[in-house]
């Protein structure tokens, strides 16, 4: 019995190690996560900024063709003043061509605006794909750096794995089912010692003959407050 107390032992030395393995590739997961966040972030501003860009332009293009319509208007108007004969007449063209002018001008506003936006704008856009393509590169090799920290945990989870394989088969199956409940129900830890007649697990008193029983090594011993399977580790004196 002893030496399967021993190798119930290992087991949960290498069952921990695996844990916490696992609980750390399960960080450098979130960690990669969050940089993806992080950049995805970013290229969305960018994104967005393109399509501020691209509205303004349209709208830009929209201000020149009303320009240009104005403007034949315009031309349109002075051509029909030469065949015109009454003074009425020629009133009215007359303040059609000055309104179109003025639109004219009001038009020459807002596209030079918009023109004075795009150039910020882009002046933005530009600052902003540069940074984007710095973090990538950036983000790139820290993600590498962690990718490369999980692949080691995995390396050593796999050869635990195979450790524990070999080690499981020295106990009976029922003793193995019993010590991974036990550490299920136990947050991980089935196997503690017992030391001067009281559990480290939960720092109990133990009954002096189930210790008595202990030092016989002879039949799994639970600690009958924590449950948790007892091992004797350092000689001592009774
Ligand atoms: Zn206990």
């Amino acid at each position: 019995m002893r030496n399967k107390l021993m190798i119930l032992e290992d087991l949960q030395e290498l069952d921990l190690k695996s844990d916490g393995s696992q609980a750390r590739i399960q960080d450098a997961l979130s960690e990669i996560e969050a940089l993806d966040g992080r950049l995805q972030e970013v290229q969305a501003a960018v994104e967005a900024k393109a399509v501020e860009i691209e509205t303004i332009e349209s709208e830009r293009q929209t201000l020149e063709e009303n320009l240009s319509l104005e403007n034949v208007n315009i031309t349109r108007s002075e051509a029909n003043l030469k065949g015109i004969t009454t003074q009425k007449e020629y009133q009215a063209v007359n303040k059609e061509i000055a309104s179109a002018k003025k639109l004219i001008t009001e038009l020459e506003d807002q596209v030079l605006q918009k023109i004075t936006r795009l150039d910020e704008l882009k002046v933005e856009l530009s600052a902003m794909q540069a940074d984007l393509a710095a973090l990538d590169q950036n983000l790139g090799s820290q993600k590498e750096e962690i990718r490369a920290r999980i692949k080691s945990e995995e390396t050593s989870v796999a050869s635990d794995a195979k450790l524990r394989g070999e080690k499981v088969k020295a106990i009976p199956a029922s003793m193995l089912k019993r010590y991974e409940k036990l550490r299920e129900a136990r947050k991980g830890i089935a196997v503690v010692e017992a030391r001067d007649g009281g559990c480290l697990g939960c720092n109990m008193h133990i009954p002096p003959q189930m210790y008595n029983n202990l030092y016989r090594g002879e039949e799994l011993i639970t600690c009958p407050h924590c449950m948790r399977i007892l091992i004797l580790k350092q000689p001592q004196q009774g």
